[in-house]
């Protein structure tokens, strides 16, 4: 048992149609706490707890603190998530459904993780949002699960962050023998940190984040996303915050679920058809999903940039 499930790989006849080649899904937004990011954390979390974590900690109050909370639900085990006041309500709601234990703490998310940072004891357990071994490794298992279904796609499209889940498919591609399949690396203006990182050879801290998508928004990449990209064929893009907000309302209709635009930004490449698909033929997007935003908030995000 996982605390993951195997998620549905299907392939869009919507999306093919519009990109003029086949385009296959693997709707990790379907996760119990709504992204990808159970694979790697619920592995973390179970890992640590094997090794006599009784507590968790968390300074996210997006999708990460979520699996988190969820993550210690399931293990019966208590978590702390400490969140910045800019934090949603809507995210704290749906941490306190988890039946963490939220405090608000600080102006930023800086001072929200330093605070939860000086609250580990000998027998918690702090995890990180991308930054761990032990989450690349679960999250790997998407690719795991793509290669026993059989079908073989010539690129991968994903969202990049802090580079966790790129550093995690990289992997399993590895691990399955893949290391010929391009990654299709997609961000959003003003979260770029990866696109910087590929430029200058190393990781680069961005001065500020300023995109929509804040599931997107770290301001440095780890060090093995970029050490990925020397060994693995990695193509780097950005769009705008506009073209993932349109991708996440057409995504709405046309597969009846509803992502973060900091999965809108990958579906929006295949939505725009974008020169960087051009070569592929067979091509699988990672709809990693998204818990923290509402219609509402899309379509306010929507009218304000237009
Ligand atoms: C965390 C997250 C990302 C980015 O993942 P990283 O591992 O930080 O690169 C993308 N989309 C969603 C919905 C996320 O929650």
């Amino acid at each position: 048992m996982t605390l993951h499930i195997d998620t549905p790989l299907v392939e869009s006849l919507q999306l093919s149609v519009i990109a003029g080649r086949s385009v296959w899904l693997k709707l990790d937004a379907l996760q119990p706490p709504g992204s990808f990011k159970i694979r790697g954390i619920g592995y973390a979390c179970e890992t640590y707890m094997a090794q006599g974590a009784r507590r968790f900690i968390s300074s996210s109050g997006g999708n990460a603190g979520l699996a988190v909370a969820y993550a210690g639900r399931m293990l019966g085990l208590p978590v702390t998530v400490v969140v910045p006041e800019t934090t949603t309500d809507r995210a704290k709601e749906l941490l306190c459904q988890e039946r963490a234990n939220v405090i608000v703490h600080g102006s930023s998310w800086q001072e929200a993780n330093a605070f939860a940072r000086s609250l580990i004891g000998p027998k918690d357990a702090f995890l990180h949002p991308f930054n761990d071994p032990l989450l690349w490794e679960g999250h790997a298992t998407l690719i795991d699960e793509v290669f026993r279904s059989g079908l073989t796609p010539d690129a991968i499209v994903l969202s990049v962050g802090g580079g966790g889940l790129l550093s995690g498919v990289v992997e399993g591609l590895d691990r399955n023998g893949w290391n010929g399949i391009p990654v299709i690396a997609v961000e959003t203006t003003g979260t770029a940190s990866f696109h910087e990182a590929i430029k200058a050879g190393h990781s680069v801290e961005l001065e500020k984040l300023t995109s929509i998508a804040t599931s997107l928004g770290a301001k440095r990449v780890c060090e093995r996303a970029v050490k990925s990209a020397k060994k693995h064929p990695i193509h780097s893009v950005v769009v705008s915050d506009r073209s993932a907000l349109s991708a996440c309302e057409r995504f709405l209709d046309d597969h009846r679920i509803l992502v973060e635009p900091a999965c809108g930004a990958s579906l929006a490449v295949v939505y725009e058809n974008m020169p960087e698909l051009q070569k592929f033929s067979k091509v699988l997007v990672v709809v990693c999903g998204g818990a923290t935003t509402t219609i509402d908030q899309i379509r306010e995000w929507v009218k304000k940039s237009q």
